[in-house]
């Protein structure tokens, strides 16, 4: 989709910091980092959200998770834990409506899912 952010990171239209280049995915650092590390894997195909995702091609969605549990042992933070978060819909804070994994951490995690009053 030619106006949706992700699709131009995978096509290169757009510069990120990518740490790990799947067949399927491509891993790259968050522009707004809200853990010591994070990570964002993403579909090369464009979809919506990972519930879509589910439906569409549910081996994909777990090569984003694969890959995000392999980009969390290249950054070291396999064995003390992490977070993965598919933000679906409005509410959540979805933002960008290409598919799309949080992978958070590299030290303790706070409390989440805490509705904002
Ligand atoms: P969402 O809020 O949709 O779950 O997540 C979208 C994420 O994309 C946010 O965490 C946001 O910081 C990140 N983001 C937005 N624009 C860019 C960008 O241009 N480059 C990168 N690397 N991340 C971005
Ligand atoms: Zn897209």
């Amino acid at each position: 989709m030619a106006d949706c952010l992700f699709c131009r990171i995978v096509a290169g239209e757009i510069p990120a910091t990518v740490v790990r280049d799947g067949e399927h995915t491509l891993t790259f650092r968050d522009i707004a980092p809200q853990a010591p590390s994070h990570l964002l894997v993403v579909s090369r195909e464009h979809v919506e959200n990972a519930a879509a995702l589910a439906e569409a091609d549910p081996g994909l969605l777990a090569e984003l998770i694969r890959e995000g549990a392999a980009a969390a042992g290249a950054e070291g933070f396999a064995a003390a834990g992490y977070r993965l978060v598919f933000n679906t819909g409005a509410d959540a804070g979805q933002t960008v409506f290409h598919v799309h994994l949080h992978v958070l951490g590299g030290g303790p995690l706070g409390h989440f899912g805490t509705p904002e009053s």
